[in-house]
Protein backbone atom coordinates (compact mmCIF):
# COMPACT_ATOMS: atom_id res chain seq x y z
CA UNK A 1 0.00 0.00 0.00
CA UNK A 2 1.29 3.60 -0.92
CA UNK A 3 2.17 6.00 1.73
CA UNK A 4 0.17 8.90 -0.29
CA UNK A 5 -1.79 11.47 1.44
CA UNK A 6 -4.67 10.69 -0.34
CA UNK A 7 -5.07 7.11 0.50
CA UNK A 8 -7.55 4.95 2.77
CA UNK A 9 -5.07 3.62 4.85
CA UNK A 10 -3.60 7.00 5.87
CA UNK A 11 -6.96 8.24 7.27
CA UNK A 12 -6.42 10.78 10.15
CA UNK A 13 -7.56 9.12 13.67
CA UNK A 14 -10.58 11.06 14.76
CA UNK A 15 -9.57 13.28 17.22
CA UNK A 16 -13.12 14.57 18.06
CA UNK A 17 -15.97 12.84 18.00
CA UNK A 18 -18.91 14.44 15.83
CA UNK A 19 -21.27 11.98 15.46
CA UNK A 20 -21.71 10.95 11.92
CA UNK A 21 -25.09 9.97 11.81
CA UNK A 22 -27.51 11.72 14.41
CA UNK A 23 -30.89 10.23 14.13
CA UNK A 24 -33.36 12.29 16.46
CA UNK A 25 -37.17 11.47 17.17
CA UNK A 26 -37.73 9.76 13.76
CA UNK A 27 -40.42 7.67 12.28
CA UNK A 28 -41.13 6.22 9.19
CA UNK A 29 -44.70 5.29 7.41
CA UNK A 30 -44.77 3.09 4.58
CA UNK A 31 -48.40 2.52 2.89
CA UNK A 32 -50.22 4.07 6.00
CA UNK A 33 -47.74 1.89 8.39
CA UNK A 34 -45.99 2.74 10.62
CA UNK A 35 -42.56 0.78 10.41
CA UNK A 36 -40.49 2.21 13.48
CA UNK A 37 -41.13 5.18 15.20
CA UNK A 38 -39.55 7.29 18.62
CA UNK A 39 -35.67 6.31 16.71
CA UNK A 40 -32.69 8.66 18.86
CA UNK A 41 -29.57 7.14 17.76
CA UNK A 42 -26.38 9.26 17.57
CA UNK A 43 -23.37 7.09 15.45
CA UNK A 44 -19.59 7.78 16.26
CA UNK A 45 -17.16 7.91 13.76
CA UNK A 46 -15.56 4.20 13.57
CA UNK A 47 -18.23 2.73 15.42
CA UNK A 48 -19.04 -0.79 14.04
CA UNK A 49 -23.25 -1.03 14.47
CA UNK A 50 -25.25 -4.28 13.70
CA UNK A 51 -28.64 -4.30 13.17
CA UNK A 52 -30.61 -6.88 13.72
CA UNK A 53 -34.26 -7.84 14.25
CA UNK A 54 -36.99 -10.37 12.63
CA UNK A 55 -38.14 -10.19 8.77
CA UNK A 56 -40.23 -6.94 8.07
CA UNK A 57 -39.25 -4.95 11.16
CA UNK A 58 -37.90 -2.29 9.13
CA UNK A 59 -33.61 -2.82 9.52
CA UNK A 60 -33.05 -2.20 5.52
CA UNK A 61 -36.06 1.07 6.11
CA UNK A 62 -33.70 2.31 8.75
CA UNK A 63 -30.46 2.01 6.25
CA UNK A 64 -32.78 3.45 3.10
CA UNK A 65 -34.02 6.60 5.43
CA UNK A 66 -30.29 7.30 6.28
CA UNK A 67 -29.65 7.16 2.49
CA UNK A 68 -32.16 10.02 1.82
CA UNK A 69 -34.12 7.44 -0.23
CA UNK A 70 -37.13 7.11 2.23
CA UNK A 71 -38.96 10.32 4.03
CA UNK A 72 -39.75 10.11 7.49
CA UNK A 73 -43.05 10.98 8.40
CA UNK A 74 -41.63 12.44 11.91
CA UNK A 75 -38.67 13.62 13.16
CA UNK A 76 -35.14 14.18 11.66
CA UNK A 77 -31.85 12.18 10.31
CA UNK A 78 -28.58 14.19 9.72
CA UNK A 79 -25.63 12.81 8.41
CA UNK A 80 -22.29 14.88 8.96
CA UNK A 81 -24.53 17.24 10.19
CA UNK A 82 -26.68 18.03 6.97
CA UNK A 83 -30.17 16.19 6.33
CA UNK A 84 -30.28 13.10 5.02
CA UNK A 85 -29.73 13.47 1.18
CA UNK A 86 -29.60 10.85 -2.03
CA UNK A 87 -26.74 10.41 -3.24
CA UNK A 88 -24.41 11.03 -0.43
CA UNK A 89 -20.82 10.11 -0.89
CA UNK A 90 -20.03 9.89 2.27
CA UNK A 91 -22.31 6.68 2.65
CA UNK A 92 -21.06 3.35 0.56
CA UNK A 93 -24.69 1.31 0.69
CA UNK A 94 -24.26 -2.29 -0.79
CA UNK A 95 -28.31 -2.98 -0.79
CA UNK A 96 -29.71 -6.18 -0.02
CA UNK A 97 -29.16 -9.59 -1.45
CA UNK A 98 -26.97 -8.46 -4.22
CA UNK A 99 -25.38 -11.52 -5.99
CA UNK A 100 -24.58 -12.24 -9.77
CA UNK A 101 -25.70 -15.22 -11.66
CA UNK A 102 -22.92 -17.47 -14.03
CA UNK A 103 -23.57 -15.82 -16.50
CA UNK A 104 -21.98 -12.26 -15.65
CA UNK A 105 -18.38 -11.52 -17.24
CA UNK A 106 -18.15 -8.62 -15.97
CA UNK A 107 -14.66 -8.47 -13.98
CA UNK A 108 -14.48 -7.64 -10.19
CA UNK A 109 -12.22 -5.09 -10.82
CA UNK A 110 -14.22 -3.55 -13.10
CA UNK A 111 -17.45 -3.61 -10.88
CA UNK A 112 -15.52 -2.15 -8.20
CA UNK A 113 -14.47 1.00 -10.87
CA UNK A 114 -18.27 1.38 -11.72
CA UNK A 115 -18.20 3.05 -7.94
CA UNK A 116 -16.05 5.46 -8.71
CA UNK A 117 -17.63 6.05 -12.12
CA UNK A 118 -20.99 7.73 -10.83
CA UNK A 119 -18.75 10.61 -9.43
CA UNK A 120 -18.03 13.59 -11.79
CA UNK A 121 -14.28 15.40 -12.28
CA UNK A 122 -15.52 17.70 -14.43
CA UNK A 123 -11.79 17.51 -16.14
CA UNK A 124 -11.16 18.13 -19.58
CA UNK A 125 -7.88 18.94 -19.89
CA UNK A 126 -6.40 15.34 -21.68
CA UNK A 127 -3.13 15.36 -19.47
CA UNK A 128 -4.95 16.19 -16.61
CA UNK A 129 -7.66 12.89 -17.80
CA UNK A 130 -5.12 10.78 -17.69
CA UNK A 131 -3.63 11.73 -14.16
CA UNK A 132 -7.29 10.83 -13.20
CA UNK A 133 -7.68 7.72 -14.92
CA UNK A 134 -3.81 6.72 -12.98
CA UNK A 135 -4.93 7.53 -9.39
CA UNK A 136 -8.53 5.86 -9.98
CA UNK A 137 -6.69 2.76 -11.26
CA UNK A 138 -4.61 3.08 -8.15
CA UNK A 139 -7.92 3.90 -5.71
CA UNK A 140 -9.39 0.66 -7.42
CA UNK A 141 -6.22 -1.89 -6.75
CA UNK A 142 -6.35 -0.47 -3.08
CA UNK A 143 -9.74 -0.41 -1.93
CA UNK A 144 -9.61 -4.44 -3.79
CA UNK A 145 -6.59 -5.29 -1.59
CA UNK A 146 -8.51 -3.66 1.54
CA UNK A 147 -11.16 -6.61 1.14
CA UNK A 148 -8.62 -9.06 0.52
CA UNK A 149 -9.80 -9.45 -3.51
CA UNK A 150 -7.02 -8.68 -5.69
CA UNK A 151 -6.18 -12.80 -6.21
CA UNK A 152 -9.38 -13.01 -8.14
CA UNK A 153 -10.29 -9.41 -9.23
CA UNK A 154 -9.78 -9.46 -12.56
CA UNK A 155 -12.10 -12.63 -13.22
CA UNK A 156 -15.66 -12.84 -14.33
CA UNK A 157 -17.51 -12.16 -11.08
CA UNK A 158 -20.19 -14.78 -12.24
CA UNK A 159 -18.02 -17.23 -11.51
CA UNK A 160 -16.97 -16.26 -7.70
CA UNK A 161 -18.14 -17.20 -4.82
CA UNK A 162 -21.06 -15.20 -2.93
CA UNK A 163 -18.24 -14.54 -0.22
CA UNK A 164 -15.76 -13.69 -2.93
CA UNK A 165 -18.89 -10.95 -4.82
CA UNK A 166 -19.49 -9.83 -1.37
CA UNK A 167 -16.22 -8.44 -0.90
CA UNK A 168 -15.68 -7.18 -4.01
CA UNK A 169 -19.17 -4.96 -3.48
CA UNK A 170 -17.84 -3.56 -0.33
CA UNK A 171 -14.56 -3.00 -2.33
CA UNK A 172 -17.07 -1.08 -4.60
CA UNK A 173 -18.74 0.59 -1.47
CA UNK A 174 -15.73 1.71 -0.66
CA UNK A 175 -13.83 3.38 -3.49
CA UNK A 176 -15.29 6.74 -2.83
CA UNK A 177 -13.51 6.51 0.53
CA UNK A 178 -17.28 6.99 2.53
CA UNK A 179 -16.92 7.96 6.30
CA UNK A 180 -20.29 6.07 6.94
CA UNK A 181 -20.29 2.22 5.08
CA UNK A 182 -23.86 0.88 4.81
CA UNK A 183 -24.44 -3.42 4.23
CA UNK A 184 -27.54 -4.56 4.22
CA UNK A 185 -27.00 -8.51 4.95
CA UNK A 186 -23.84 -8.93 4.01
CA UNK A 187 -23.24 -11.95 5.25
CA UNK A 188 -26.51 -13.54 3.89
CA UNK A 189 -25.94 -17.13 2.67
CA UNK A 190 -22.46 -17.28 3.30
CA UNK A 191 -21.29 -20.22 5.80
CA UNK A 192 -20.30 -19.55 8.67
CA UNK A 193 -16.48 -19.25 8.13
CA UNK A 194 -17.04 -16.55 5.24
CA UNK A 195 -19.39 -14.95 7.71
CA UNK A 196 -16.71 -14.19 10.38
CA UNK A 197 -14.19 -13.93 7.64
CA UNK A 198 -16.17 -10.97 6.30
CA UNK A 199 -16.94 -9.38 9.23
CA UNK A 200 -13.37 -8.97 10.12
CA UNK A 201 -12.37 -7.70 7.14
CA UNK A 202 -14.83 -4.96 7.59
CA UNK A 203 -13.94 -4.30 11.60
CA UNK A 204 -10.44 -3.76 10.37
CA UNK A 205 -11.37 -1.66 7.09
CA UNK A 206 -13.54 0.31 9.81
CA UNK A 207 -10.31 0.74 12.29
CA UNK A 208 -8.10 1.35 9.38
CA UNK A 209 -10.37 4.23 7.18
CA UNK A 210 -12.12 5.91 10.51
CA UNK A 211 -15.28 4.39 8.82
CA UNK A 212 -18.38 3.98 11.19
CA UNK A 213 -20.33 0.79 10.20
CA UNK A 214 -24.22 -0.03 10.04
CA UNK A 215 -24.37 -3.32 9.00
CA UNK A 216 -27.31 -5.74 8.88
CA UNK A 217 -27.55 -9.24 9.91
CA UNK A 218 -29.68 -12.00 10.67
CA UNK A 219 -27.06 -13.69 13.61
CA UNK A 220 -25.28 -12.00 16.03
CA UNK A 221 -22.91 -14.19 16.65
CA UNK A 222 -20.86 -14.22 13.54
CA UNK A 223 -20.39 -10.66 14.15
CA UNK A 224 -20.27 -10.82 17.94
CA UNK A 225 -16.24 -10.33 18.07
CA UNK A 226 -16.71 -7.64 16.06
CA UNK A 227 -19.38 -5.25 17.06
CA UNK A 228 -19.78 -2.11 18.97
CA UNK A 229 -23.12 -1.64 19.59
CA UNK A 230 -26.44 -3.50 18.55
CA UNK A 231 -29.81 -1.76 16.92
CA UNK A 232 -32.32 -4.05 18.04
CA UNK A 233 -35.64 -3.36 15.67
CA UNK A 234 -39.06 -5.26 16.31
CA UNK A 235 -42.33 -4.44 16.68
CA UNK A 236 -42.04 -0.72 15.58
CA UNK A 237 -39.81 0.19 17.93
CA UNK A 238 -35.68 0.31 18.55
CA UNK A 239 -33.51 -1.04 21.29
CA UNK A 240 -30.09 0.23 21.07
CA UNK A 241 -26.86 -0.55 23.26
CA UNK A 242 -23.60 -2.82 23.55
CA UNK A 243 -24.84 -6.75 22.66
CA UNK A 244 -24.92 -7.47 26.49
CA UNK A 245 -27.20 -4.57 26.94
CA UNK A 246 -29.61 -4.96 24.46
CA UNK A 247 -29.77 -9.08 23.67
CA UNK A 248 -31.01 -9.69 27.27
CA UNK A 249 -34.50 -12.14 28.52
CA UNK A 250 -35.66 -8.48 29.65
CA UNK A 251 -34.86 -6.30 26.39
CA UNK A 252 -35.83 -8.75 23.51
CA UNK A 253 -39.30 -9.64 25.93
CA UNK A 254 -40.36 -6.34 26.45
CA UNK A 255 -39.46 -5.32 22.64
CA UNK A 256 -41.59 -8.25 21.22
CA UNK A 257 -44.32 -8.01 23.94
CA UNK A 258 -43.80 -11.77 24.52
CA UNK A 259 -42.00 -13.62 26.51
CA UNK A 260 -38.27 -14.60 25.04
CA UNK A 261 -35.00 -16.17 26.88
CA UNK A 262 -31.83 -15.22 25.98
CA UNK A 263 -29.06 -18.04 26.85
CA UNK A 264 -25.33 -17.85 26.79
CA UNK A 265 -23.77 -20.57 25.42
CA UNK A 266 -19.98 -21.15 27.43
CA UNK A 267 -18.05 -20.50 23.97
CA UNK A 268 -20.32 -16.88 24.24
CA UNK A 269 -22.49 -17.96 21.30
CA UNK A 270 -26.24 -16.25 22.32
CA UNK A 271 -29.04 -18.25 21.72
CA UNK A 272 -32.61 -16.38 21.32
CA UNK A 273 -35.56 -19.13 22.46
CA UNK A 274 -38.98 -17.97 21.22
CA UNK A 275 -37.63 -14.82 19.02
CA UNK A 276 -40.40 -14.88 16.12
CA UNK A 277 -38.66 -15.42 12.69
CA UNK A 278 -40.87 -13.03 11.13
CA UNK A 279 -41.90 -9.57 12.27
CA UNK A 280 -46.11 -9.77 12.88
CA UNK A 281 -48.31 -7.52 11.39
CA UNK A 282 -50.09 -6.64 14.32
CA UNK A 283 -47.64 -3.71 15.69
CA UNK A 284 -48.60 -1.99 12.80
CA UNK A 285 -52.18 -1.35 13.96
CA UNK A 286 -50.75 -0.80 17.16
CA UNK A 287 -48.51 2.10 16.23
CA UNK A 288 -50.98 3.41 13.70
P1 LIG B 1 -36.43 -5.75 7.09
O1 LIG B 1 -35.28 -5.19 6.32
O2 LIG B 1 -36.28 -5.60 8.57
O3 LIG B 1 -36.73 -7.18 6.73
P2 LIG B 1 -37.90 -3.74 5.64
O4 LIG B 1 -37.30 -2.50 6.18
O5 LIG B 1 -37.49 -4.18 4.29
O6 LIG B 1 -37.73 -4.92 6.70
O7 LIG B 1 -39.47 -3.56 5.60
C1 LIG B 1 -40.22 -3.18 6.74
C2 LIG B 1 -41.69 -3.26 6.42
O8 LIG B 1 -42.02 -2.25 5.49
C3 LIG B 1 -42.12 -4.57 5.80
O9 LIG B 1 -43.34 -4.95 6.36
C4 LIG B 1 -42.26 -4.25 4.34
O10 LIG B 1 -43.23 -5.06 3.75
C5 LIG B 1 -42.72 -2.81 4.40
N1 LIG B 1 -42.34 -2.02 3.22
C6 LIG B 1 -41.10 -1.90 2.70
N2 LIG B 1 -41.12 -1.06 1.62
C7 LIG B 1 -42.39 -0.66 1.48
C8 LIG B 1 -43.09 0.22 0.57
N3 LIG B 1 -42.42 0.84 -0.39
N4 LIG B 1 -44.42 0.40 0.73
C9 LIG B 1 -45.09 -0.22 1.73
N5 LIG B 1 -44.51 -1.05 2.62
C10 LIG B 1 -43.19 -1.27 2.50
MG1 LIG C 1 -34.12 -5.99 4.88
Amino acid sequence: MTDSSSTLSSFPPSTRLEPVIRVSDAAVTLGGRTIWQGVNLTVQPGEFLAILGPNGAGKSTLLKAMLGLLPLSAGTIAVLGKPARRGNAAIGYVPQRRHFEADVHVRGRSLVQLGLDGSHWGLTIPLLQSHKARENKRLVAEVIELVGATSYADRPIGELSGGEQQRLLIAQALVRRPRILALDEPLDSLDLRNQQGIASVIRRISRETGAAVLLVAHDINPILSAVDRVVYVAHGQVAIGTPEEVITTETLSHLYATPIEVLRASDGRIVVVGQPEEEVSYHAHRAR
